[in-house]
């Protein structure tokens, strides 16, 4: 068995035009996150936790900012190829747990679909995938507004 943990924070993009995506989903609010891909903040840090456990470096080793393919890229197609990489190690997930910050929008009506997209993804059961919204009680960053993090923990056999 080995653990990993990832951990990522996307701003809020100035004005609208940005989806907001979290695993895989897409959320009506005003406004999308910043980022070279879709900013998918919830699958970048499983992804980070995946590679992690696999010791296999982070997902901007694996897909660099530099690169234009990777440009308003799906964070699920990433997440896929680094799971790819996982899997040729001879390694699968087991299980994985997240915590989503966010002071807005509210995330529990969206966690079930999240699980959905990511466990079919991960090829696992979305009993194996855990996510938990929480806000920031209104402190920093993060309850200003500014912007979305993510932890995650995840186990792979
Ligand atoms: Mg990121």
């Amino acid at each position: 068995m080995r653990v990993g943990i990832g951990y990522d924070s996307h701003r809020f993009a100035d004005g609208g035009g940005r989806k907001l995506i979290l695993g895989g989903v897409e959320i009506p609010h005003p406004q999308g996150l910043a980022g070279h891909s879709d900013a998918d903040v919830v699958a970048h840090a499983l992804t980070d936790a995946i590679l992690g456990a696999a010791a296999l470096g982070d997902i901007g080793g694996m897909f660099p900012e530099t690169d234009p393919r990777w440009k308003d890229c799906s964070s699920l197609y990433l997440l896929d190829e680094a799971y790819r990489a996982v899997r040729a190690r001879g390694l699968a997930l087991a299980q994985c747990d997240l915590t989503v910050i966010a002071e807005r929008p509210r995330l529990a009506p969206h966690v079930a679909e999240m699980r959905r997209k990511l466990a079919t993804v991960l090829l696992v059961d979305p009993g194996v995938v855990s996510i938990k919204g929480k806000t920031n009680e209104g402190m920093g960053w993060i309850g200003r507004g500014e912007g979305i993090a993510a932890i995650a923990v995840a186990l792979l056999e």
